[in-house]
């Protein structure tokens, strides 16, 4: 498997140390298998971090051809009233916040069904979209989103400055750390960004993930963890400065940061230098907070395969709510199988009937844990823990217990 295994850092080329982290080879988080395949070998790739020493980003080892990952994505944009209302405040937030007020220019990267962009639209931006996946690009055109069927590359740009003119807002929401060539995106968005424009980034926050042991957002297509160190170092290679930051709850908890060219025209805010100084002084930019978090991750598997072993030699029968990424990443950690963990239930009807990429455990609707309660439910989308609590609660009556797994496990 040494044939993905990056050489220099995707921030600044210097050459990458052995992993501090190896949860182990396994497969691709969102390649659900058809039960007609259950038996057919899976591709594989180690699922390993390293950290830069020269400037501080924390990345996976090994980096997985985006072609292969990409073909059989199931995930589709929800287009549900709670994500309308979220990217309609999005729009209207960075529009606020822009130094120019009319005829404002918004591309989105990585703008999926198009929905961010529809809201630029609303609120008398020129909103275009630029997506490489087909399905998706032509559904948005269908639906009066204007959107280039392709990667955010140097053409990409020229086409979108002939045709709106330099753009005043350019977001990239949860694709900047799945991107494996970060120099190209910076160097492009600088090219496309107008004199006063802002760059509008969101990625989960990598203080996060380690304060809290979200391990389990590690997986194939996360290529890079950030932190704001780090991001400040690469956005300073091609003249463009960091001057705010949100802190939002998405992922567990990411950061949406803005960006604009040097000397553009927006004051650095105090949250970047407090956050920068925070991330300093918890020793971010060194090796043994990593180390730190390596170790009670190990741990952290080690308590949750305990618990499974004891719950199944007391005759226990354990299922799973939830079939995530993230979920995945935890299970094959853990190797869990169908003998431990019976079925999980999922509410995408892409995901139902499948099988779990690895664990090769059935992905189940929904109801089918009514009709087949089981003693314990882990809830692997724990993200979602509250309104799942809530959707399964009448279960508790039958004496179902409900099992966090993370940062530990713990019944709830
Ligand atoms: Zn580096």
């Amino acid at each position: 498997m040494e044939e993905f295994r990056k050489k220099g850092c995707r921030y600044c080329d210097s050459s990458l140390g052995k992993p501090f982290l190896e949860l182990g080879s396994m497969a691709l988080a969102n390649s659900f298998v058809p039960k007609t395949e259950a038996s057919a070998a899976e591709f594989e790739c180690p699922l390993s971090l390293s950290r830069c020493e020269n400037c501080g980003l924390i990345q996976l080892a090994d980096v997985v051809p985006a072609e292969m990952m990409f073909t059989n994505y199931l995930y589709v944009s929800s287009t549900t009233a709670t994500f309308r209302k979220h990217f309609a405040e999005y729009a209207k937030s960075v529009k606020d916040k822009s130094f120019r007020k009319e005829n404002l220019v918004a591309v989105d990267i990585g703008s999926n069904d198009g929905l961010l962009v529809s809201c630029f639209v609303n609120e008398g931006m020129k909103g275009v979209g630029v997506e490489p996946a087909v399905n998706l690009s032509s559904d948005a055109n269908k639906n009066g989103v204007p959107t280039i069927n392709r990667y955010f590359d140097h053409e990409t740009v020229l086409e979108i400055i002939s045709k709106y003119g330099k753009a005043d807002i350019i977001t990239a929401n949860n694709v900047f750390a799945h991107i494996d060539d970060s120099q190209a995106v910076c160097r492009n968005a600088n090219d496309l960004l107008s004199d006063t424009g802002m760059f509008v980034i969101e990625f989960p926050y990598l203080v996060t993930m380690v304060e809290e042991m979200l391990f389990d957002m590690i997986y194939h297509e996360h290529l890079s963890y950030i932190a704001l160190i780090s991001l400040k170092f690469l956005m300073n290679r091609f003249k463009m400065e960091i001057f705010d930051v949100d802190y939002v709850s998405s992922h567990g908890g990411s950061l949406r940061v803005f960006i604009q060219k040097e000397g553009g025209p927006y004051k650095v805010s105090d949250t970047v230098e407090k956050m920068m100084k925070n991330e300093l002084e918890k020793g971010y930019d060194k090796q043994e907070i990593y180390t730190a978090f390596a170790h009670k991750v190990n741990m952290t598997k080690d308590k949750l395969v305990a618990f499974v072993k004891e719950a199944k030699a007391a005759g226990k029968t354990i299922s799973g709510y939830g079939a995530p990424a993230k979920g995945n990443t935890l299970i094959n950690f853990c190797n869990f199988d169908d003998d431990q963990i019976s079925y999980i239930v999922d509410d995408n009807p892409l995901k139902q009937n499948m099988l779990a990429p690895g664990s090769k455990i059935p992905v189940m609707p929904g109801s089918y844990l009514n009709e087949h309660p089981t003693d314990y439910v882990i809830i692997f989308a724990w993200n979602f823990a509250k309104e799942i609590i809530a959707k399964i609660q009448h279960l508790k009556e039958k004496n179902v217990k409900f099992i966090i797994p993370l940062p530990e496990p713990s019944v709830v």
